[in-house]
């Protein structure tokens, strides 16, 4: 008889309980991770309630989603290069086929593959089970040996702040520039703490106990969007009526899409983190073409886990502070209320399913 471990299984939209499953088997190329620590994402509610079923999220029930964890090698399937058992990892979502011309350039958060069973694409937590569970099989591309003074707990943010990277890094940063970011939330946070890493003056527009917590960890301007009826003018004011040189919306709204574009000066590099909205307004499409504004689309985060890692290392990011709640998973319906409705300031809730660490 196979051995077994608890796993949080979504059974049918919005029904999810803690099962006992069989611990999967490394195949060729994989390794069994013990899961150490879990954080809730943005997008894993979606993928529980069933409301991105259309993507392929999940394939079919039941399913064990999440994909944003750190945990311990514990075995190797064949032809395991890159790790031992006992390394210290964090992982990624995403995992490309590896051989098609996406794949090929670095960009595996684009496969050509996705999806294609057998081509060797997984994307954890989405189309292949994921991270809530003692134990999941990972292809060794996906993970990322964490340096010895990142904690597990930190380790869960890499895939969040390695996105957050992502943009800067399709952006640019100028240095002494101005980068303004919409959204405080997680992502909107590591966004403001990486681009003043890399010595940007830093431009916060949010609301409540984040937008304080976005102050009180550096940032050098905030702006309050309940309080502030033009965000626009109010980044204009804060750059001597030119605008961003950077703009990084993590916003999750149809407006912050479009005001993202007329806060950036001329020249100016937006990227979209937030899945765009359908709909379009002519005076965020004028300020594009007349300042000649580049847009970036922001996907996942390939290549990225290694510099997140090193910031975290040497403490030019502060992701422990982002943390705010911690839960035994089998707390896990009270870790997603709590995580959904805020409560007690909540930004990133982890769950670990191996009890303390
Ligand atoms: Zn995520
Ligand atoms: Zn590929």
């Amino acid at each position: 008889m196979r051995e077994k471990m608890k796993a949080v299984q979504i059974h049918a939209p919005g029904q999810y309980s803690v099962d006992l499953v069989d611990i999967p088997e490394p195949l060729r190329n994989e390794v069994l991770v013990e899961i150490k620590s879990v954080a809730i994402c943005g997008s894993d509610p979606g993928i529980f309630d069933g409301k991105v079923l259309q993507n392929g999220w999940p394939p079919y029930y039941p399913f064990i989603a999440g994909h944003e964890f750190a945990g311990q090698v514990v075995a190797l399937g064949e032809g395991v290069t890159k790790l031992s058992v006992g390394d210290r990892v964090s992982g990624e979502a995403h995992c490309g086929c590896g051989i098609c011309a996406s794949c090929m350039g670095g960009f595996y958060n684009l496969c050509l593959n996705y999806g294609r069973a057998g081509s060797g694409h997984h994307h954890y937590g989405h189309n292949t089970p994921g991270c809530y569970a003692q134990f999941q099989v990972y292809d060794q591309k996906a993970l990322t040996i964490m340096p010895d003074n990142v904690s597990y707990d930190e380790g869960t943010l890499v895939d969040t702040a390695g996105t957050a990277f992502n943009a800067l890094r399709l952006t640019g940063v100028v240095p002494g520039g101005d980068t303004a970011i919409i959204g405080s939330g997680p992502m909107g946070m590591f966004a403001m703490l990486i681009a003043k890493a890399l010595g940007s003056r830093t431009i916060m527009i949010g609301s409540g106990q984040r937008l304080d917590m976005a102050k009180a960890l550096g940032a050098d301007e905030t702006i309050n969007y309940r309080q502030s009826e033009d965000i626009v003018s109010a980044v204009k004011k804060l750059t001597k009526g030119y605008g961003a040189h950077q703009v990084i919306e993590a916003g999750g709204n149809s407006s912050a899409y479009y005001q993202s574009v007329q806060m950036a000066r001329k020249g100016g590099q937006v990227a979209l983190i937030s899945i765009p909205p359908q709909d379009g307004q002519e005076a965020a499409l004028k300020s594009l073409i007349m300042n000649q504004i580049t847009f970036h689309g922001v996907r996942a985060n390939p290549n990225c886990s290694q510099p997140v890692l090193q910031l975290m290392s040497s403490g030019q990011i502060a992701a422990r502070a982002l943390i705010t709640h911690i839960f035994p998973m089998d707390d896990i319906h009270e870790a997603f209320e709590t995580f959904r409705m805020r409560k007690d300031g909540a930004l990133k809730v982890l769950i670990h399913p191996n009890g303390d660490i």
